[in-house]
């Protein structure tokens, strides 16, 4: 690995937008190269001025500062498209951690791309690789939820389509919500691993390592304070195979066959493919097929 100290990417005629990575918590975690852009920026576009002048006043950065958030960000976005074009720079912070991960940022490089803006970052905390990273969990593989939608019907297809997943799941939660989303997954995914990452890189953080069932009891007695990473063990990979042997259990042979047939696949190959889920040669099953078609 080979560090470089000062390199920005050359800057053109056009603005450069920079997503600046802020601390989750601990001011002690913003980067020095955070610091650099921030002081050197024409402009800091924030989601939450107020949280963000905390942060400037700290480290008594004194930059123009304008909001953009979810409620404002298209006309905001096109606004601030407007100065980079003309040659502004311009920095782009969250509330806390890395904007464009579960906030408006997302938007905003998108409107930099097609507009053929200069956009880079300066990595930094994300609550969700913090949790997932302590969950103890596998973190080798890993599916990102954000927020799950409030919306009934929505919520349900979103977390039934979690019901397969092999990978370690991680989410984000608002406290008020977190009962109620810790009894959807048991609802829906049935009991579980869970690790809830709380206030993390802050004073009280905590990781609790439990079963969805466990934290169900645990959140009920001490209702939820604080800021929440879901990480969620995925379905095990077993049971899923499981599953699938289960489908043809009850079938003859030929049902079998037919099964594969129906998806498309040639009776040859749905042949191949029984003989291996049955440990059956293929000559066997062909010869079965034909007995008992
Ligand atoms: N962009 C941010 C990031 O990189 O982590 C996340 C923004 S999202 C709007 C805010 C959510 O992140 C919170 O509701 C919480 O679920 C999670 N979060 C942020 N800070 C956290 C912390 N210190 N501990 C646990 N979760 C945190």
């Amino acid at each position: 690995m080979k560090y470089t100290a000062e390199r920005e990417p050359p800057l053109s005629e056009k603005g450069t937008l920079y997503l600046v990575a802020t601390p989750i918590g601990n001011l002690d975690d913003i980067t020095l190269r955070a610091l650099k852009i921030l002081n050197e920026v024409d402009l800091i576009a924030a989601e939450d001025t107020r949280q963000t002048v905390k942060l400037l006043n700290h480290f008594d950065i004194k930059k123009p500062m304008v909001s953009y958030y979810e409620h404002n960000k298209i006309g905001k976005g096109n606004y601030l498209m407007d100065l980079l074009l003309e040659g502004k720079s311009i920095a782009v912070v969250s509330d806390a951690g890395s904007p464009g991960i579960s906030d408006p940022g997302e938007d905003l490089v998108r409107l930099a791309i097609e507009n053929n803006v200069n956009v880079t970052m300066a990595p930094g905390p994300v609550a969700a690789v913090m949790g997932l990273v302590l969950s103890g969990l596998p973190a080798g593989r890993f599916v990102f939820e954000g927020f799950l939608p409030m919306n009934k019907r929505e919520r349900r297809e979103r977390i039934l389509a979690l019901k397969n997943e092999v990978r370690t799941i991680v989410m984000y939660e608002a406290p008020h919500k977190l009962i109620y989303t810790l009894k959807d997954l048991t609802d829906m995914l049935g009991d579980r691993r869970i690790a809830i990452g709380r206030e993390l890189t802050k004073k009280f953080e905590q990781v609790v390592r439990c079963t969805l069932t466990e934290a169900i009891e645990k959140y009920s007695k001490e209702p939820p304070k604080g800021e929440f990473v879901l990480v969620l063990e995925g379905a095990a990979e077993q049971e899923l195979l499981e599953e699938e042997r289960r489908k043809w259990d009850g079938m003859t042979m030929a049902e079998h066959v037919d099964f594969y047939t129906k998806q498309g696949v040639s009776k040859k190959e749905a042949i191949k493919k029984v003989s291996e889920d049955r440990g059956l040669s293929k000559r066997e099953v062909y010869n079965r097929v034909l007995r008992d078609p």
